[in-house]
């Protein structure tokens, strides 16, 4: 391309955009055209090619836009021009003419990537999350029949983002459209479909999707009219079949603050939580992704990081990456208790490290819950009444407080140390044999975040 040519393009174009300026709301020129330009213009074949940032707004201007735009270009020259838009160097497809091609699984994966990361062969499965895990294998394996809708909640920092994107992967792999979105953008979309009085295109784009997979839906909270968007979307979508994958970071019980027919709605397919990961798992996480990152630490590094961070993945990723990143600016020569000494003094660790919970707190919900009294709890009877409440304690004051073991029997009516692991053991055996016994425990621990919250 000459400099002529590209000159002459950027004048055809700033002519057409000053005009259709004047023409269109501002908002829309704004979001559609303020950011292309004119770069090359060819005589020949009366062609401008112009550069967009994204093949979504490429798809946008050839489909909702391209009356507006011949008829200034035409006005600007005499000849009839045709428009080329450019994404880099690369020509977007007009849709029209590539009818093969469903226009949205080119901007999907444009305007909402997925994480290359996060896929189901880095997704650590642990006892808190397997449910969780199955149902997204579940769901890429036979979108839209195993559970439709399927919803995944968790507190933050838990894999819910992960696993719909896994879940994107595994479908497009196959060829499948799958549509990453946060309720986020789905909530500017439609409010600006609104305004823009496109609200069909804003239908068409979703309808043409296999799976829409959508993140952080507790955002339409409060917003009554994306709910109705979402809920036409939804019905649509779950009509012809296609798989629903939504994330929330709340049950679906205390989502009454959507509408209820939504609500009802999620509840047809599956709810999959996910909890806290257990020890083991957070330990499980952290070698994966120290092998990831190809590094390796002794093992009582990981047990601290483990130990102190409980309740988020992400502030455990975070302290891997701060200790791995430390180790290898200092040559990977740190020993054991530099590593510590490291560890200690972050910030971020000492801040994040799990005491969130008090010992009286602990004691007080288990008690609640099994209805027994906290003297109960911290006496001396061996009746399973209270045996295992009390056992139980001794868990959750382990998993969710930075107490020593002999700290923890202190409070419970001074035992000794052994007698604490010997029932953090017993506990932790029932975890995996008991459902009744775990889901108990995880309603302590719900009820114990909710206090705390
Ligand atoms: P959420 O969406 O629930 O807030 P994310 O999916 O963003 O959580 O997860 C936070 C971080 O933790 C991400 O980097 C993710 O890869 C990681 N992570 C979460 N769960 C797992 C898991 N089971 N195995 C490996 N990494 C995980
Ligand atoms: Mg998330």
């Amino acid at each position: 391309m000459n400099e002529h040519q590209s000159k002459k393009a950027q004048n055809i174009w700033q002519a057409v955009l000053g005009k259709i300026e004047m023409r269109i709301p501002k908002a829309s020129f704004e979001t559609w055209l303020k950011d292309t330009s004119g770069v090359a213009f060819d005589e020949e074949n009366s062609t401008i090619n112009v550069k967009v940032n994204s093949s979504f707004t490429a798809q946008y201007l050839q489909e909702r836009m391209a009356g507006i735009i011949e008829r200034e270009l035409n006005n600007v020259s005499e000849k009839r021009i045709q428009v080329n838009y450019l994404q880099g160097s690369e020509i977007v497809q007009n849709s029209k003419l590539d009818t093969t091609i469903t226009p949205i699984k080119n901007d999907n994966k444009n305007i909402f990537p997925l994480n290359p990361k996060y896929t189901f062969d880095s997704f650590v499965v642990g006892d808190t999350n397997q449910l969780a895990f199955a149902g997204a294998k579940a769901v890429s394996d036979s979108p839209g029949t195993a559970f439709n809708p399927i919803v995944f909640y968790s507190g933050v920092g838990l894999g819910k983002t992960h696993l719909l994107h896994a879940i994107g992967h595994s479908l497009r792999n196959q060829g499948k459209n799958a549509l990453y979105i946060t309720s986020e953008e789905f909530t500017n979309q439609y409010i600006s479909s609104i305004k823009h009085q496109t609200t069909e295109s804003f239908r068409l784009n979703f309808r043409n999707v296999d799976a829409l997979l959508i993140d952080d839906l507790q955002f339409l909270i409060g917003k009554e009219q994306t709910q109705e968007g979402f809920f036409h979307t939804f019905n649509e979508l779950h009509l012809q079949n296609k798989q629903i994958v939504v994330a929330l970071d709340r049950p679906l019980s205390k989502l009454d603050v959507l509408q209820a027919r939504i609500t009802s709605r999620l509840s047809g397919g599956l709810t999959a939580d996910i909890q806290k990961p257990s020890y083991e798992t957070r330990m499980a996480i952290l070698q994966s992704k120290a092998s990831t990152l190809e590094v390796q630490f002794p093992n009582n590094i990981y047990e601290i990081m483990a130990k102190k961070t409980s309740s988020n993945i992400r502030q455990l990723e975070g302290i891997l990456n701060r200790v791995a990143a430390w180790s290898q600016f200092n040559g990977n020569k740190a020993t054991s208790n530099e590593l510590l000494n490291f560890i200690s003094n972050d910030i971020d660790f000492i801040s994040q490290s799990s005491k969130t919970f008090t010992s009286e707190e602990v004691i007080k919900t288990v008690a609640e819950h099994f209805s027994v009294t906290q003297d109960q709890i911290k006496g001396k009877q061996r009746r399973t009444n209270f045996l295992i409440p009390r056992q139980i304690t001794m868990y959750i004051l382990r998993e969710e407080t930075s107490m020593s073991l002999s700290a923890i029997g202190k409070v419970l009516g001074n035992r000794d140390h052994s007698t604490v692991l010997h029932g953090c053991l017993k506990i932790s055996e029932l975890m995996l044999s008991d459902d009744k016994i775990k889901k108990q425990i995880f309603e302590i621990k719900d009820t114990l975040l909710e206090v705390n919250s």
